[in-house]
């Protein structure tokens, strides 16, 4: 039998109803070969990372299980991006559905399709509480534990719906 990993994956959107954008995409992620949901957060509202002139954005982060490898498990949730009809346009731009990668086991990926944990969660609200409303007792992969990452940011305009 395969090895299975934990994961945890970044849900975001701010185009053509988010809500049910990332609503649709926990289903589609539930449904996913050698991937099974173990748990999903609510739903978050928050402000827009980068450039200020566009909607608000609609955030969760959702725990899997999972036998795909790193990079087998990018190219299903890019292939889910893509049936949202997400266009990339410029950097941290709107978009109808992102999913990264947030947590794989307590593997630490540094390639070039994949940096894992994902460079930025630590410092974004909108990853580090959805994560701790699944997993408060959570720790970075060096050891970190979750709540003291949660000290150092605050929740700012993080609104949970
Ligand atoms: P950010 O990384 O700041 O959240 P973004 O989500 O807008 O920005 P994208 O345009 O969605 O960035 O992704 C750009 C590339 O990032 C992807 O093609 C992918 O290869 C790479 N990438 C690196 N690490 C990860 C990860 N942990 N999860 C998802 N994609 C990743
Ligand atoms: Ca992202
Ligand atoms: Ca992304």
């Amino acid at each position: 039998m395969k090895a299975k990993f934990r994961c945890f994956i970044g849900l975001g959107s701010n185009l053509d109803d988010p809500i049910q954008q990332v609503s649709s995409a926990l289903n589609e992620l539930a449904l996913l070969d050698k991937c099974e949901l173990i748990n999903a957060s609510s739903l978050y509202a928050s402000a827009p990372v980068g450039p200020q002139d566009q909607p608000d954005f609609i955030n969760a982060v959702a725990e899997i299980e999972t036998e795909l490898s790193p990079e087998a498990l990018l190219d299903q949730l890019q292939l889910l991006e893509q049936k949202h009809q997400r266009i990339r346009e410029r950097h941290w731009g709107p978009r109808t559905l992102d999913l990264d990668i947030l947590l794989y086991g307590h593997q630490i990926i540094e390639t070039e399709r994949l940096i894992i944990p994902h460079p930025y969660m630590y410092e974004r609200s909108f990853v580090l509480y959805p994560l701790a409303e699944i997993n408060p007792n959570l720790s970075m992969p060096k050891g970190l534990p979750l709540s003291e990452l949660l000290t150092a940011c605050p929740m700012g305009s993080l609104l949970k719906i």
